[in-house]
């Protein structure tokens, strides 16, 4: 393949995503950008207890993923992470999940699951490729500050701090920064954590929130009396954009490697 017919492909193969995703996303192509592979994976989301199947992209410097309408076709909730921000960490299979590994982002970490260990491993190598060719390439420092990932509601039946047993009035809550879920008394403090919110005060355990005054002593943040507005999440939504599936590859679990003459660089 010369470069030009890939420099074709390369651009409709974009368009195809950019056109599934519509107006709700934000365009994917620009000069220089290649997309370099494709598939479906679940994701563990933070408030579904069900893993959901999500079409993932693979760009040489970012990693995009969406909601699937219509069989890959058409494509909702875009989320863009920047390749150089993210970090994989490969983990046992879990109950729910098989073949899975963390993504983590400095703003939220969540567990994919691939269909095999097979796929599991081409697509932990093909990021890890991309991300570290990136780094090179523009000389970028890696991320080292990241969300932690959230222990699921149903791993526990306790709260993790004061052990109380939840109810349908002792509800489950999640500590924005160690993750753990606790009881609404165990996480009545609001602390700053840059990496996920420049200013909003987001929800923390009673020992996080003494762990980071200690840290941080002249940076107190009291939370316990600034009501329930300060405890939205930073939502799964929040990087709105849109994402389009290529036409016959969006196979079940399988990940389309495209074959690209190295070194593109338009
Ligand atoms: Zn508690
Ligand atoms: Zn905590």
């Amino acid at each position: 393949m010369n470069s030009q017919s890939f420099e074709k492909a390369n651009r409709d193969r974009i368009q195809a995503v950019d056109n599934s995703f519509g107006t709700a996303g934000r365009p994917l192509y620009n000069s220089g950008r290649v997309l370099m592979g494709e598939g479906r994976l679940m994701k563990q989301g933070r408030r579904h207890s069900k893993p959901q199947p999500k079409d993932f992209y693979l760009f040489n410097d970012i990693l995009v993923y969406g909601s699937i309408i219509l069989n890959g076709r058409w494509h909702k909730k875009q989320k863009i992470l920047h390749l150089e921000d993210i970090q994989l960490e490969d983990m046992e299979d879990g109950l729910d999940l098989v073949n899975q590994w963390l993504i983590r982002t400095p703003r939220k970490s969540f567990f994919v699951s691939a269909s095999s260990l097979e796929e599991k491993q081409a697509w932990m190598d093909h990021i890890e490729n991309c991300r570290l060719s990136l780094l090179r390439e523009r000389n970028l420092k890696p991320n080292s500050v990241f969300a932690s990932s959230w222990i699921p509601d149903k791993a526990a039946c306790k709260c993790m701090r004061c052990l109380g047993t939840f109810t349908t009035t002792k509800r489950r809550h999640h500590c924005r920064k160690c993750g753990f879920v606790v009881c609404k008394v165990c996480s009545d403090q609001r602390a700053r954590i840059s990496n996920i919110h420049p200013t909003k005060k987001l929800r923390v355990c009673r020992l996080c929130h003494v762990t980071m005054e200690e840290e941080n002593p002249q940076q107190r943040e009291r939370g316990d009396s600034i009501g329930k507005s300060s405890e939205e999440e930073i939502s799964d939504q929040e990087e709105g954009g849109e994402i389009t599936p290529l036409p016959a590859v969006s196979r079940w679990g399988r990940m389309s490697i495209y074959d690209y003459p190295r070194s593109i660089r338009v």
